[in-house]
């Protein structure tokens, strides 16, 4: 979402840009695994809005039919930890009919090479120039080069660079999850929708089915606590699903049909930094991402959204002279 918020903004400026995506399409951790029988967000589970740009932004994809409020009933278990916390007041958001669809309608806009997964980055004489594991040397320099991946990820890329934001990944902690997607063949009652839960390795769980437009099998998604997982992140899938189908059939979550169990080894930060971007304008390297701008999908946008307006606005004064 960072990336493509960074890209989108260069574009509103009349600036071109290539999205270099290691996967096979976008959307990063605001995930949605999908089968033919199935399909469960096992990443981002909602976003918020506070900010005024992103809250336009969201306004676009709702009228565009990707977002839509998620009305679900949020508890809080066990209902005492939850003492002094509120779930209602906040509006939840989710990409309809799956969390991916913003970042889809997003990409489909913007240049990009997919399962392009940058491996190298050279400065040299003005230009930067990408080295992909896939196609090698991509044949084009590039006038500014921005990373917009986690933290320890980008680290990798700059551990060679002289640059003022090389040092920046090291000081955001990014922490693991893993994720168990659960499978129904009728709908699951239960008195709410999702919760977050305070007590053993689960630290929240909800109703895929609940979200707006989702069609296909009941589905629910478990996630475990930061704590627990990176403690765990070493473990086989198998063993992980056990222990935390057991922690559920504690919350009153019946045994599922079937499951998935996927890790996240880089879900969100420990102390997410609060300068939004990194931009070192001698080299016209960029930083963006959740990690640099309090974590979570608004988060990643405006840090995205920010940094592009900030590298449009170097490059128009690079060209004037
Ligand atoms: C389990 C889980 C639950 C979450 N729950 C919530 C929630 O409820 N609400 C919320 O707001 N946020 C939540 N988040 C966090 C939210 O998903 C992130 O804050 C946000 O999606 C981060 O966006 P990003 O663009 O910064 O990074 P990413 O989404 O990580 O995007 C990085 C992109 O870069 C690509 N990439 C990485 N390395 C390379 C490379 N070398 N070459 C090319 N491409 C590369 C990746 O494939 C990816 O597409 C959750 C995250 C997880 C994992």
């Amino acid at each position: 979402m960072a990336g493509l918020a960074c890209a989108q903004a260069l574009q509103a400026q009349g600036i071109r840009s290539l999205i270099f995506e290691k996967s096979r399409g976008p959307s990063g951790r605001m995930s949605t695994r999908r089968t033919d029988q199935w399909q469960c967000d096992h990443g981002a589970q909602y976003f918020t809005v506070r900010d005024a740009v992103f809250q336009a932004e969201v306004a676009r994809w709702q009228a565009a039919g990707l977002a839509a409020p998620w009305h679900g009933n949020i508890t809080i278990l066990p209902a005492h930890s939850g003492a002094g916390r509120h779930t209602q007041p906040v509006t939840r958001y989710v990409g309809v009919p799956h969390m991916t669809s913003p970042a889809h309608a997003l990409y489909a806009g913007l240049d990009h090479t997919d399962q392009s997964t940058v491996q190298s980055i050279r400065h040299d004489r003005g230009q930067w120039h990408i080295t992909t594991a896939e196609h090698g040397l991509h044949p084009a320099g590039f006038d500014a080069l921005v990373l917009a991946i986690p933290a320890p990820q980008a680290a990798r890329l700059l551990a060679t660079q002289d640059s003022p934001v090389a040092g920046l990944p090291a000081q955001a902690v990014m922490r693991g999850c893993w994720t168990l997607m659960l499978q129904y063949v009728a709908p699951v009652r239960m008195d709410f929708d999702a919760a977050f839960v305070n007590q053993g390795p689960i630290s929240w769980l909800a109703r895929n089915s609940s979200k707006p437009g989702r069609s296909g099998q009941e589905c629910w998604v478990v996630q475990a606590s930061p704590t627990w997982s990176e403690a765990h992140l070493g473990q086989e899938a198998a063993w992980v699903t056990t222990q935390l189908l057991e922690a559920a059939a504690l919350l009153g979550l019946p045994a599922p049909v079937s499951s998935t169990a996927h890790r996240w080894r880089y879900a969100d930060t420990e102390n997410a930094l609060s300068v939004q971007f990194g931009w070192d304008a001698d080299k016209a390297l960029g930083l963006c991402g959740d990690w640099l701008n309090g974590g979570r999908v608004e988060g990643a946008w405006t840090s995205g959204h920010a940094l592009g307006t900030q590298v449009a606005a170097a490059l128009r004064r690079k060209a004037a002279g």
